[in-house]
């Protein structure tokens, strides 16, 4: 069962909360933190979180509080939503959602800690945030935060920067953390499942991860910190960046530092920019330009792009200039080729990091960078072109540089589908500036293609925000195509019973699950009535949870919209009802006759045959019930 709940809660105490965390929670501000969301008439669209799309089918309905992707069929209420998004059960949904909503949880009867209730994940949440505070704390310490504050205050950071971006310093010894009310509240075992303690490697024990640094946490969209960037401050520290290992709630190949502050402003701008670490994140938004982001010291990943074209048209990449022409912008261009977003990389001039440049041009010139930047093809092809030119006369030179361009293409082609418009853009700038005809080019990209004939890069999974949780079941059923009045009838009474549940009662007195014609009607039908009958009337949003046919829950939102537009559901029901007891009618009449014509050859008791004919003629009478 889904919808289970923590033995130690009171059923109607459970309840209480569940509802007062419905009532304050808004689906659409929820999904929105996660999914750049369109509206469109009643409804609001984006494209999904659960599968790659490049057109929007993810729909939120507020007025039902539900969401539905019409592309991979995932919907549900905003539990399911969480529960799919983050991967947890239904309880640490609800947690993190009251969370949102800053609803207390109930207190457990017999003084047993609150906390034991929340899953692990739920706790690691609670842990960073209580670590979070525990360094702010130490930051501000008249003595204590006083280096550090200083050090800020030279790199230029305001004290409002500090305070958005939750700054802190860890204590500069082995157990700071250890020792503190963080340490004491949380079992060390959790702390360092959470990256918060290291355990010794003999003697037993544990030791805090993070040493006198300054302590930037890392936030989901929903303000969660779930992980930490420290930067040294001690010139003989190293590394000079160390960020949480791998945890449960933290993988670097998706994380974006600044995605919850950025969010905005992105949407607004569509645009995003990826500096390369925290200081110019926290300084791009000093400077007003707040749809900067961070990748925490790695590649860019599909993951990265999957979450940041939910939001933005555009990633610009701001590079220094020494990397530059590297590797990563081969890297660049290969995402470039394979995901449906447009890609740019600027470059500093070199030397100058982007809180320099900041500092020196201003936000305009800086927007101004952003905005010039070329997409990664034509950076990549400029720099070949340089390339190319400085080595005239030396041909060698001149094929390896060419060489080299084709191998980075080559490495784009094995890793994913690859845009074929921006494909034979690629392919023709070779050709172009080296003087190779376009055959030829093909021809040795084949053949470098061939001679890495290693296992293609297999296409990254992307984890968590994109794929689904489960590879989603095949579907049983099939959609009849296209409705006779039947089956619009049928279709109406699952509508009406989905919206309002309490009208049940009524409806399974006069139709029964087997009147449902269409395979997937009538089984959908069985599990609404078995829910009814056993577990009382279903919110849609649960309901939704108890399908795992997809073409089911697709029926679902179907059989919503088709009664939604009408004005009076009990008129629709009256009549979806009236047209299927017509047709029962007919139908026994036609039996009748059938019996009464057979009754003729084969006579029956006079009175029998009597009371054939009466019923026959009472049929007749019934008034026609049907509308078009
Ligand atoms: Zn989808």
């Amino acid at each position: 069962m889904p919808f289970s709940w923590d033995v130690t809660l009171s059923t109607s105490a459970a309840g209480d909360f569940k509802q007062r965390v419905i009532d304050a929670t808004d689906i659409v501000e929820v999904i929105g933190r996660s999914v750049a969301l369109k509206r469109r008439g009643k409804d609001y669209v984006g494209l999904c979180p659960f599968h790659q799309e490049k057109s929007p089918s993810f729909t939120v309905t507020p007025a039902k509080q539900l969401f539905f992707c019409y592309g991979c069929k995932a919907g549900g209420d905003v539990f399911k939503f969480v529960m799919l998004r983050d991967r947890v059960e239904f309880k640490d949904a609800l947690y993190s959602l009251a969370e949102l909503a800053r609803i207390d949880p109930p207190k457990s009867g017999a003084g047993g800690n609150d906390k034991q209730k929340a899953g692990e994940r739920q706790q690691l949440f609670d842990a960073h945030s209580q670590a979070c505070a525990f360094f702010q704390k130490l930051l501000a310490h008249v003595e204590y935060g006083k280096a550090a504050r200083d050090y800020l205050q030279t790199r230029g950071f305001t004290e409002e920067s500090v305070k958005r971006f939750q700054i802190g310093l860890a204590p500069n010894a082995w157990d700071g953390l250890l020792t503190s009310a963080v340490g004491k509240r949380f079992a060390a075992d959790l702390l360092a499942t959470g990256g918060l303690l290291k355990r010794r490697e003999s003697g037993g024990g544990f030791y805090d991860t993070f040493r006198n640094r300054l302590m930037f946490p890392i936030r989901d969209e929903q303000n969660r910190v779930y992980a930490f960037g420290g930067r040294k401050l001690a010139e003989e520290d190293n590394p000079k960046y160390l960020n949480s290992p791998e945890t449960p709630l933290f993988s670097k190949g998706r994380s974006i530092f600044g995605i919850d502050l950025a969010r905005q402003r992105i949407i607004e701008t569509r645009t995003v920019v990826v500096v390369e670490g925290y200081t110019d994140v926290v300084m791009a938004h000093q400077y007003g330009c707040a749809n900067v982001v961070s990748i925490l010291g790695t590649a860019m990943t599909e993951q990265h792009v999957a979450i940041l074209r939910r939001f933005a048209d555009r990633i610009v990449l701001l590079l220094d200039a020494d990397v530059a022409g590297d590797t990563a912008v081969d890297r660049i261009v290969s995402l470039f080729l394979t995901q449906p977003v447009e890609i740019a990389i600027a470059s500093l001039p070199p030397d100058v990091d982007p809180d320099e440049y900041l500092l020196k041009e201003g936000a305009e010139s800086f927007n101004k960078l952003i905005a010039a930047a070329p997409d990664a093809l034509t950076y990549k092809t400029k720099l070949f072109d340089r390339e190319y030119q400085r080595s005239a006369g030396d041909m060698t030179a001149q094929q390896r540089a060419t060489d080299r361009f084709i191998e980075a293409l080559a490495s784009a082609k094995g890793s994913a589908p690859i845009d074929a418009m921006r494909w034979h853009a690629a392919l023709s700038r070779v050709s172009k500036i080296s003087e190779i005809p376009l055959v030829e080019v093909k021809r040795r990209l084949a053949a470098k293609a061939v001679a890495a004939a290693k296992p293609p890069p297999r296409q990254v999974v992307v984890e968590n925000e994109v794929s689904a949780p489960e590879p989603p079941p095949a579907p049983k059923y099939t959609l009849p195509k296209y409705l006779t009045g039947r089956l619009r009838a049928e279709l109406r009474i699952l509508g009406v019973l989905l919206l309002k549940p309490n009208l049940w009662h009524g409806v399974q007195r006069n139709v029964g699950v087997g009147e449902f014609t269409d395979p997937a009607y009538r089984a959908m039908a069985e599990v609404y009535w078995d829910q009814q009958r056993n577990e009382g009337e279903p919110d849609i949003g649960e309901f939704l949870g108890l399908l795992s046919d997809p073409v089911l829950r697709e029926l679902a939102m179907i059989a919503t919209s088709e009664v939604e537009a009408l004005t009076d559901p009990q008129q629709v029901l009256a009549e979806a009802i009236g047209y299927i007891e017509e047709q029962r009618k007919s139908l026994e009449a036609q039996k009748l006759e059938a019996r009464l014509r057979k009754g003729a050859e084969e006579p029956l008791p006079e009175q029998a045959q009597v009371d054939l004919l009466k019923q026959v003629q009472d049929k007749a009478r019934q008034p026609n019930l049907r509308r078009a």
